[in-house]
């Protein structure tokens, strides 16, 4: 059985990616911060024996050590990082919040690699594969508008954590991927983006599905294109 683990799995792209790995026989441990309010996650459960919720803020070690301990023992095949804050938008040169961009570090950067840390027994037994939801965002070659200082480092952040993973877990035979879900209706991508989640996660899937030893520590999105850094 394909073990995956998912953060953010309660709403938005997180949680139509949820429901593709259940829909494919996989035991998914859905994580996100309030799992007593995740009446779309309990509806699913009353379907697929194999989903678990698991209470998780991506930003808090003392959480992430409770999830490596609660799954300690298990193969760990797909450890999606999902969970992602934009932060406060529409925020000029000369008034960047320092305390918004520190929280935006924690859930963006810091708290994928602290996870990787805290499964890498599992993620190595099951030679599995780390997906970080990026954003096209976090690439320089694809800055030609400049602003959004906040999301694009942090975003960015995480691509470097992402290369450095999958350089160093090559030997276990584990794979790490920077992926863009495209510009999703969420409550992040807002009503104008162009495509819905279940496209958005379709795609991912295809691309995490398929992932060559060759194309770990690549950017890609989710229709499997290349992104340059
Ligand atoms: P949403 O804003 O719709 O959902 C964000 C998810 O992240 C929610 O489940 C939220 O949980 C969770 N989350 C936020 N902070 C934390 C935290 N501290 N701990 C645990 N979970 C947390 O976002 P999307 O579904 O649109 O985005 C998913 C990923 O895709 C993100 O990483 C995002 O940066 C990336 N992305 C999205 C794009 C888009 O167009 N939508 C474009 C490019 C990248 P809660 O419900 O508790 O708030």
């Amino acid at each position: 059985m394909t073990q995956v683990v998912i953060t953010g799995a309660n709403r938005g792209i997180g949680l139509a990616l949820t429901q593709l790995y259940l829909d494919a026989d996989c035991d998914v441990a859905a994580c996100c911060r309030h799992p007593e309010e995740a009446n779309a996650l309990h509806a699913l459960m009353d379907k697929h024996e194999g989903l678990e919720l698991f209470e998780l803020d991506v930003s808090s070690s003392d959480a992430i050590a409770s999830l490596g301990e609660a799954l300690k023992g298990r193969p760990i095949h797909r450890l999606i990082n999902n969970a992602g804050y934009y932060g406060p938008k529409g925020v000029s040169l000369g008034n960047s919040p320092e305390d918004e961009w520190q929280a935006m570090f924690s859930i963006n950067c810091i708290g994928p690699l602290k996870l990787v840390e805290s499964l890498t027994e599992g993620l190595c037994q099951g030679q599995g594969i780390i997906a970080n939801l990026s954003s096209k965002m976090g690439s320089m070659a694809d800055n030609s508008s400049g602003g959004a200082y906040l999301y694009r480092s942090v975003k960015a952040a995480q691509n470097a954590v992402t290369k450095s993973l999958a350089i160093d877990l090559a030997p276990y035979g584990v794979k790490a991927v920077a992926l863009h879900p495209g510009w999703v209706k969420t409550a992040m991508g807002g009503p104008n983006a162009l495509i819905d989640t279940q496209t958005s996660a379709a795609g991912l899937y295809r691309v995490i599905e398929g992932l060559t030893s060759a194309q770990s520590g690549g950017f890609f999105d989710y229709q499997g294109n290349i992104i340059p850094w």
